[in-house]
């Protein structure tokens, strides 16, 4: 099955109650038992809910893994995977992490006694450098947030393969149209489905998707364990969501392109960062494993400073001004006071967030009225 039938069809069954064609929102907690043990495969909704189930056998078809696990947030997905590790136990991530997994990481698992490296993962020796006996995660975003660097995964894969360390992705901002990093020799594909899988900026939900059997029997465990589950109404939102996220990634990509080549030319902007461009300093890499580019792009303005950007912001009418991404609309972002505050200013400007940064989720509207509000922001 390809892609684009994939995310209507995969894993789906009609429902075998009634042949309801859609996966009916199974809101209960509990099931009947003729007699104790005598169920039909679901006995309270912590462990198991059709309609959760229906989701996350379409999170394992779109990107092509056997196993698909769903979470009541993205960061309770990654939650569940550090719950992998024990005391002693070191991880290597990237240095442009998204924030809540780097709070999440630093703020909670680090008391836990669980040591976390952050670089830059294109160098392959700073993290070859690095790995010793107690490594045990590689953790990578790519594209990464907000700065669209994008990492090797092969190359990743095959360095976690020798060390024998899981190697997990942040699938996010990419989705599986764009690249199935399990294809790629990834353990572990994440996604926060809150945004592009959801893509109506209507839900907060996370997933999980690998291809190893015990891998799989310990995140179920974890998940059943710790309980960060996501409701059945939650889960087929995201279904339903599921279904169009071909169609709707093609426009995010069509449209960001627009921007990207908009902004490259326009004379207050410094700096483009979206990966389709040919200046950006991983287009190749880009270009080798990715199907298209994608619908996120940060960009610098010259003379730019903190006032001069929150005013650009506040211009913007199309762009809404908000947290998150992924969805039909479109949304404007300053990273060093939104999503990134929880890393420290000096961290931050290291890794490119600096106060003149701005971030665009290109939704799907018309390419023109998008341009010309942009054109005004800035002018
Ligand atoms: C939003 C996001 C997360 C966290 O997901 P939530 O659903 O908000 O918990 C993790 N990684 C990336 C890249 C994100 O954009």
């Amino acid at each position: 099955m390809k892609f684009n039938t994939k995310t209507i069809h995969g894993g789906q069954t009609h429902d075998p109650a009634y042949g309801a064609v859609m996966p009916p929102i199974y809101q209960t907690s509990t099931y009947a038992q003729t007699t104790p043990g005598g169920h039909k495969g679901f006995e309270y909704s912590r462990t198991h809910n059709p309609t959760r189930h229906a989701l996350e056998n379409s999170f394992a078809s779109i990107e092509n893994g056997k196993h698909g696990l769903a979470f009541g947030s993205g960061l309770a997905a990654i939650d569940a995977v550090i719950k992998l590790l024990k005391p002693g136990d070191e991880v290597i991530s990237t240095n442009d992490l998204y924030g809540g997994t780097y709070r999440l990481f630093t703020k909670i698992y680090q008391d836990f006694g669980i040591k976390f490296h952050f670089v830059g993962m294109e160098s392959h020796s700073k993290i070859n450098s690095l790995i010793n006996k107690n490594t045990k995660l590689l953790w990578a975003e790519t594209p990464t947030n907000p700065m669209l660097n994008i990492v090797d995964i092969k190359a990743l894969s095959k360095i976690a393969k020798i060390n024998n360390i899981l190697f997990a992705v942040d699938n996010t901002f990419a989705t599986p149209y764009i690249q199935t990093p399990l294809d790629l020799g990834a353990d572990i594909v994440m996604h926060s489905a809150t945004k592009y899988l959801g893509g109506h900026s209507d839900v907060v939900m996370g997933a999980l998707i690998v291809n190893n059997s015990s891998l799989a029997e310990k995140l179920y465990f974890i998940q059943n364990a710790s309980g960060a589950i996501p409701g059945p109404q939650d889960s087929f939102l995201v279904l339903r969501g599921i279904k169009t996220l071909h169609i709707r990634m093609q426009r995010h990509c069509e449209n960001a392109k627009m921007i990207a080549e908009f902004l490259n030319e326009h004379p207050k902007v410094e700096k483009v960062y979206w990966p389709g461009l040919k200046n950006h300093k991983n287009h190749s890499i880009a270009k080798s494993q990715m199907n298209d580019f994608g619908g996120m792009i940060s960009f610098t303005s010259k003379n730019n400073d903190y006032d001069e950007t929150i005013r650009i912001l506040e211009r913007l009418k199309i762009f809404t001004l908000a947290e998150s991404l992924g969805g039909v609309e479109s949304l404007s972002g300053h990273p060093a006071s939104m999503t990134h505050a929880s890393i420290p200013k000096l961290e931050r400007e290291k890794s490119g967030v600096v106060d003149s940064l701005i971030r665009l989720s290109v939704g799907i509207e018309d390419i023109s009225d998008l341009i010309q509000d942009l054109k005004q922001a800035l002018e």
